[in-house]
């Protein structure tokens, strides 16, 4: 970490500490004795969509799982390490979440990964994490105009990855049962605008 970066990070704290604690002590305080989101979020981890800030939550409010290009693999309970689905598991089935957000983004550089192939030093987890979705994206992209491929990429990760949620046994029974909703949305960052999965292949602003 350079030092101006350290700087930034401390000034970031100091301010946190002095404009944002003394109102916000008491709902910590109380945090301290548990946690009961309503939602669980899967979002990618580009910097410029920040699920917390979009939907303007309070600590405690979201749970919320972030990797590269919001992705969702599916279900595979075979003892290996899965980071997303050990979080699914945990809000699903200790939380209680009543809502799954799958939340993409515009300029998504993992998307821009499956479309073109991912950075030359980063064969050995970014590009065998984004293969996952490339044959749903690149089947996508052949089917549009060149202007839209991004866009149509980055909604078909999202409509992957919840198709991918419903693979998960626990989580289609709740959906089943009306006890659990799944929500995809797009970020458009330029503009701030979410726009949400409204059936199959259609987002429509909120
Ligand atoms: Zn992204």
């Amino acid at each position: 970490m350079s030092e101006s970066t350290e700087d930034e990070l401390a000034a970031g704290y100091r301010r946190f500490r002095t404009e944002h604690w003394p109102a916000a002590r008491a709902e910590y305080e109380a945090l301290a004795h548990g946690q009961s989101p309503h939602t669980l979020v899967v979002a990618c981890s580009d910097s410029r969509a920040d699920p917390a800030l979009i939907f303007d939550a309070a600590p405690g409010q979201l749970f919320v799982v972030r990797n590269v290009a919001n992705l969702v693999p599916p279900y595979q309970p075979d003892h290996r390490l899965h980071g997303v689905s050990a979080a699914l598991e945990f809000g699903v089935k200790v939380l209680n979440v009543s809502r799954i957000v799958v939340m993409g983004h515009a300029h998504c550089g993992g998307v821009n990964a499956m479309l073109h192939g991912a950075p030359e030093n980063c064969q050995d987890f970014v590009a065998p994490w984004v293969a996952q979705a490339t044959p749903a994206v690149r089947r996508v992209a052949e089917a549009v105009e060149p202007d839209q491929v991004e866009r149509a990429a980055e909604e078909a990760v999202v409509r992957l990855s919840i198709e991918n949620l419903r693979t998960f046994p626990w989580i289609a029974e709740r959906e089943a049962a009306g006890d659990l909703v799944l929500t995809g949305l797009h970020f458009g960052i330029a503009d701030g605008i979410l726009r949400a999965l409204a059936g199959p292949g259609r987002f429509q602003a909120l």
